[in-house]
């Protein structure tokens, strides 16, 4: 039997309140329990796609159909006018998640901002930033986020320093290939565990290395019995215009004994090494990402 940590990322509100409930279903009625992280402040996505609308960009786009992935409106989302708040519009597709008993994850308070700032935001603006997604999730459902995924897994220095004192049990803000505990500005080692996400993303592989009608297929073929598995989704993919696909998958990946948790359940009784975060490209996505680097040599620790 191989097990996978299924992460589910939720950008828009489009997402959350279309993709997120589909999703509670679909993995409800298979008894299957995942990690949800969520953007809570406002949706300007619609700014970040404009802005990307290069001609690679564009290549991208109609490779994996963007358009009938996110919806045209989110084109116009936070264009013109400030995106509307996501978390007081989606109050009970949050709580339905936490009820479900899913690992509840703070993703962002603005996305888009994260992914255009990141690089030059200081400590303090990305407390900040994560201080208001945390109070937000904690008010709509009562407890505070037990993870945290940075968006389009970039993290700086400043931004690692930043989390370290917020009470996440992992956070996951990476690609790479097994749990680590990352290596801080300065020399000290980060208290909380990362998880990477090791399986690439639907928009990375179709038009590049599958198309949609052998997706599953190619995916399944991507999940190794002997590796530490994590597979990243989006609400607004999976949870709508790819539900259906993802829902034979899932019973595709069930027929061959690949069952899937939620991510934090990965790092029981596990012992992790310390290893540095780098900036790498990644096959299919646009600009650099974070990434697990190589084990440094340093006591490796057990998760406590
Ligand atoms: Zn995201």
């Amino acid at each position: 039997m191989t097990l996978v940590g299924l992460r589910i990322d939720v950008d828009t509100l489009r997402g959350t309140r279309r993709g997120v409930p589909r999703l509670v279903s679909l993995l409800g009625e298979r008894k299957i329990r995942a990690g949800f992280f969520f953007s809570v402040g406002p949706d300007n996505m619609g700014r970040h796609l404009w802005r990307l609308l290069r001609p690679a960009f564009l290549l991208k786009m109609l490779r994996s159909g963007a358009p009938g992935l996110y919806g045209l409106d989110i084109l116009f989302k936070g264009t013109f006018w400030p995106g509307p708040l996501i978390g007081p519009r989606s109050e009970e597709a949050l709580r339905a998640v936490a009820l479900a008993g899913h690992e509840i994850g703070l993703h962002a308070w603005d996305h888009q901002g994260w992914q255009r700032r990141i690089a030059k935001m200081d400590e303090a603006e990305v407390a900040s930033l994560v201080g208001r997604g945390v109070a937000e999730l904690t008010r709509i459902l009562g407890q505070a986020p037990e993870c945290f995924a940075a968006p389009a897994w970039r993290v700086s220095a400043a931004a690692l320093q930043a989390l370290e004192p917020l009470p996440f049990r992992y956070r996951s803000d990476c690609r790479g290939n097994s749990p680590f505990y990352p290596l801080l500005r300065g020399g000290s080692v980060s208290k909380i565990p990362q998880i990477p996400a090791t399986l690439p993303t639907y928009d990375e592989m179709v038009g590049r290395i599958c198309n949609r009608d052998n997706y599953n297929e190619t995916l399944l073929g991507l999940i190794k019995t002997d590796a530490f598995n994590v597979l990243t989704i989006h609400a607004e993919a999976e949870g709508i215009s790819c539900a259906e696909m993802f829902a034979e998958f899932l019973d595709m990946a069930a027929e061959r004994e690949i069952f899937f948790c939620p991510p934090g359940e990965l790092l029981e009784g596990r012992v992790l090494p310390v290893c540095r975060l780098e900036e790498s490209m990644v096959d299919g996505r646009e600009g650099l990402l974070s990434v697990q680097g190589k084990p440094e040599a340093w006591p490796q620790a057990s998760v406590t």
